[in-house]
C-alpha cells in the first residue's frame, strides 16, 4: 500500500448553494496548502457549484469533481451532463455508482461500466462505488454481490492501467447510518476487491488501484480505517459537509 497515494474525498451529496461552497473552499484550501505529495484530497460537489468549486481549487492540488455524470458525450439526453462538459469546467473526478444512483435512479452495472471507461477515456479519474444492502450480508452473499459489481467495470475498462480509476467499498447499510463496518469487515472487503483485481488484470494493475472505504467514516473512527493494509482512503459524505471535519479525516489519511 506503499506506493499508493491515499485520497481522502468529500462527497457533498445534494447539499452547499454556490455562495457555501465558495466559504467551504475558502477555509479548505490554506489548509491542505502543502499537502500535495502525502494525500490527495477530493471535493465532489453538485453540478450546481462545481464550476466554481474548480475554479477555487485551480492550482491548489485538491481534486475537483462531480458525483456523476452521462457516458455520452452530448445529444438529447434531457437533464444529463457529459464528460467533456465537467472537463470544460475544470472538474477532473467523477463519483460513478453511487449507491444512492444505483438505488434511487435505477443505475444498473452496465451504466456504471459505461460511465467508467468513458471517464478513464476522457481523462476524468472515476471513483466507483460497490457495496452490498443489509439483507445481502445477512443472506451470505456479500461478496457475489461486490464482486459482480467489480467484474462489470473491469471487463468494460479495456486496457487502462490500474492508477486511471479507484474504487470505493461502500456497504449501502453504513451510509449515512452512522453504523460503520469493523476495520476487519472494511479490510476484508476491500482486500477481496485487490485480489479479484488481481485476477482479473494481474498484480500490477492489483496494486496500482486505489480502494476507498465508505460509510459513516468521522473523526473518531478514521484513524483504524485507514490503518488497515488494503485502505488507500475514504469516501465520505456527512463528515465531509464541514471542513473542520473533514480536515481531520484528511490529517488522518496522511
Ligand atoms: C457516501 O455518501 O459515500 C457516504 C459514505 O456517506 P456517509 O459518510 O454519510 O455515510
Amino acid at each position: 500500500a506503499q506506493e499508493r497515494r491515499p485520497l481522502m474525498a468529500a462527497n457533498w451529496k445534494m447539499n452547499k448553494t454556490v455562495r457555501e461552497a465558495q466559504d467551504y473552499m475558502a477555509a479548505l484550501l490554506p489548509r491542505v496548502d502543502g499537502l500535495a505529495g502525502e494525500v490527495d484530497v477530493a471535493v465532489f460537489a453538485p453540478f450546481t457549484c462545481l464550476s466554481e468549486v474548480a475554479r477555487m481549487a485551480e492550482g491548489s492540488g485538491v481534486i475537483a469533481g462531480a458525483q456523476n455524470f452521462f457516458y455520452e458525450d452530448s445529444g438529447a439526453y434531457t437533464g444529463e451532463v457529459s464528460a467533456p462538459m465537467l472537463l470544460d469546467v475544470g472538474a477532473r473526478a467523477s463519483i460513478v455508482g453511487h449507491s444512492e444512483r444505483r438505488e434511487l435512479f435505477c443505475e444498473t452495472d452496465e451504466a456504471v461500466a459505461r460511465k467508467t471507461r468513458r471517464a478513464v477515456e476522457a481523462g476524468l479519474l472515476p471513483v466507483v462505488c460497490v457495496g452490498e444492502t443489509k439483507e445481502e450480508r445477512d443472506a451470505g452473499r456479500m461478496w457475489e454481490k461486490v464482486s459482480g459489481q467489480v467484474r462489470a467495470v473491469v471487463e468494460g475498462l479495456g486496457d487502462a492501467p490500474g492508477g486511471s480509476l479507484v474504487f470505493a467499498y461502500e456497504p449501502i447499510w453504513a451510509i449515512g447510518t452512522g453504523e460503520t463496518a469493523s476495520p476487519e469487515d472494511a479490510q476484508e472487503a476491500i482486500g477481496r476487491i485487490r485480489g479479484l483485481l488481481g485476477e482479473l488484470r494481474g498484480e500490477k494493475f492489483a496494486e496500482e488501484a486505489r480502494i476507498l472505504y465508505g460509510g459513516s467514516i468521522k473523526p473518531g473512527n478514521v484513524s483504524e480505517i485507514m490503518a488497515q493494509k488494503d485502505v488507500d482512503g475514504g469516501l465520505v459524505g456527512g463528515a465531509s459537509l464541514e471542513v473542520d471535519s473533514f480536515l481531520q479525516l484528511v490529517e488522518a489519511a496522511r
